[in-house]
């Protein structure tokens, strides 16, 4: 196989292309394409500091591909955050919006910082310092950012107003993800935990699962994972262990999230409690590792915390029969065998945790018609679209034999397959675009 990269987390990205390929009829010099991004950016971004010094942060921003429309992709705040990772991000992104059928190519962002050491003031002056620095590479109809890891509503405002004041206007679409009042849609803060919630019950229907029955663990208690526990818990599945990256809690009766979930963005600790009102009191529970709620013997297991969870390392162990990526990336492609072969269902990232860029996407429609669309109009289109391609990925897994994951590239490799060869033979000949 051909690697365009020697990072591993991107190189072990494309080996879905590989696999997928198999099955897909696309044009091999698709796949030989969609191994290299088409733009990549590094900057610098200086921030004054509270204290008076100057600190210089790295950031990125890659624009994977945009033969399906611009590039759409989040920005992430987070110490680990490199180049590699962030291709890795924009490629998946690429495959996620062919998926949904949405009319966008793949990018993503980060800057290498841990954001919880920084006043509000120094976040905010590094977020728009960001976008001074990649103003020219984004826009409303070339690359349009949204939240990701450790950035949220707050952040993309801050953006969306520097990129205005750039431009001399009101910029609503250059991002998504926004405060309400500066342009965001309704329904953008759970879209990314509702969507695969719709994913799971999908499953629910179709395998007669019930309810009551079914115990889940979630790692990473953050804007996505909180929501699909929330929209869980709230149909009867029992959320019996959660967990952030100080570690998790466990208790075989299962949480009362919304209890949890208050205490968590109150105090920022995960506590095992139960809250009526503003009084909570704590509950029993044990404390685990990371680790450990990985390989619970629960039924579904929701990674929603950061990629390269599940590896060669862990995988043997892995006893949850379905595992829902709501993170990007969670599973590694060895791991993926072993899991394979031990007969677990994945419900692959580029089709879980969808919802978020499916919502983004009426954001920006919703921008430039300056129309606003009310909370159950969102939910409904965003679960037409998620059933719709659930159901077209099902029906791919059934005809080749094979994983939901690569059923899901196959789906996303014909529809890339068919923008490319829709723009014409300019490309074939001058190998431009
Ligand atoms: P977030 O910042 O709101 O939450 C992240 C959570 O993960 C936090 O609870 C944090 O404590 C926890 N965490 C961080 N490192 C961890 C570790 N090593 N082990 C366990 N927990 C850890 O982020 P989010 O927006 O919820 O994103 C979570 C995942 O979902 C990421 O992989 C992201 O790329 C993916 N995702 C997010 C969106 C979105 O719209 N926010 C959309 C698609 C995919």
């Amino acid at each position: 196989m051909i690697v365009a990269s020697d990072d591993t987390i991107f190189s072990d990205a494309l080996r879905r292309l590989d696999k997928a390929f198999q099955f897909a009829d696309v044009d091999p010099e698709v796949i030989l394409r969609l191994k290299y991004p088409k733009a990549t950016m590094q900057v610098a971004i200086p921030v004054r500091m509270d204290d008076g010094s100057l600190r210089v942060f790295e950031g990125y921003r890659v624009r994977y591909d945009d033969s399906r429309g611009p590039g759409k992709g989040g920005i992430r705040f987070h110490p680990s955050v490199s180049l590699g990772e962030v291709k890795a991000l924009a490629f998946w992104m690429t495959c996620k919006c062919a998926v949904m059928g949405i009319p966008f190519g793949g990018a993503k962002g980060g800057v290498t910082v841990n954001p919880k050491e920084l006043s509000r003031l120094e976040l905010e002056r590094l977020s728009r310092g960001f976008i001074r620095q990649i103003a020219d590479f984004i826009g409303p109809d070339r690359d349009i950012p949204a939240p990701d890891v450790y950035t949220n509503a707050m952040i993309m405002g801050w953006m969306m107003d520097e990129y205005s004041k750039l431009s001399g206007q009101r910029v609503p679409a250059v991002i998504t993800g926004k405060p309400i009042p500066l342009g965001g849609s309704l329904g953008r803060d759970d879209a990314t935990g509702r969507g695969a919630y719709y994913c799971i019950k999908e499953f629910e229907s179709r395998k007669g699962w019930v309810p009551g029955e079914m115990r889940v663990a979630v790692q990473g208690f953050g804007n996505a994972g909180q929501s699909v526990a929330q929209l869980l818990y709230a149909d009867g599945y029992k959320i019996v262990a959660v967990s952030d990256s100080q570690g998790g809690i466990h208790n075989e009766d299962g949480f009362d999230i919304p209890s949890l979930a208050y205490m968590k963005n109150e105090s920022r600790r995960l506590e095992a409690v139960y809250c009526n009102g503003a009084l909570c009191e704590t509950i029993n529970a044990d404390r685990l590792t990371n680790e450990e709620l990985l390989k619970l013997d629960v039924d579904i297991l929701i990674p929603a915390a950061m990629e390269n969870q599940i590896t060669i390392e862990n995988a043997e162990q892995i006893k949850a029969h379905v595992i829902v990526e709501v993170a990007n990336g969670p599973i590694t492609s060895q791991a993926d065998e072993i899991l394979n072969k031990n007969g677990k269902i994945i419900i692959p990232d580029i089709l879980a945790n969808a919802g978020g860029v499916t919502v983004s996407y009426f954001e920006w429609v919703q921008n430039k018609a300056g129309y606003y669309w009310p909370l159950d109009e969102v939910h409904s289109k965003l679960r037409a679209i998620m059933t719709r391609e659930f159901g077209n990925i099902y029906d791919l897994m059934q005809k080749y034999e094979c994983d939901m994951r690569t059923a899901a590239y196959v789906l996303a490799l014909t529809r890339i397959n068919e923008a490319i060869s829709a723009h014409g033979t300019d490309r074939y000949f001058s190998g431009n675009d």
